[in-house]
């Protein structure tokens, strides 16, 4: 178990968590869809953080990027600090805000379908298509929440 602590760019947002608890390995994940790259300009990348220890304190703003999810930020810098889905309130924290993305090595890929012609992320990880990704986290039929 290591306990890790990041910021954005401005400072003004602290984050804390706890990673590599038992048989829960940190990863680092990217995201190649639309609304993430315009987001970011390249990927958003999150660290799996254990479940429950993520703390956030200072000046966030919310936005709502579908029906099914949000995305955090600094509302002084911008930093782009979350992805979360609302119907379990799971954030996904961004690894950029962790020096050295705190150690986590890339092992998953989503809409890998997506990523543009110019560029690739290298390495033998898991990669997931938009129908994979889609299956994976949109809502389920008959969940409303
Ligand atoms: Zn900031």
């Amino acid at each position: 178990m290591t306990d890790i602590s990041g910021q954005c760019l401005c400072g003004a947002v602290t984050v804390t968590a706890t990673i590599n608890t038992g048989e829960r390995p940190a990863i680092v994940r990217a995201c190649h869809c639309d609304m993430c790259r315009r987001q970011t300009s390249s990927m958003f990348m999150s660290l799996a953080t254990d479940p429950g220890t993520l703390k956030i304190e200072g000046p966030e703003k919310i936005y709502r990027s579908s029906e099914w999810a949000q995305r955090g930020f600094c509302e002084v810098c911008g930093s782009t600090l979350w992805y979360g889905t609302l119907h379990d309130g799971v954030k996904n924290i961004a690894a950029g805000l962790f020096d050295n993305a705190a150690g986590a090595p890339l092992k998953l890929e989503f809409y890998s379908d997506m990523v543009p012609e110019g560029y690739a992320l290298a390495g033998d990880h898991r990669r997931l298509t938009t129908q994979d990704a889609i299956a994976l986290f949109a809502p389920q039929e008959g969940d409303n929440s």
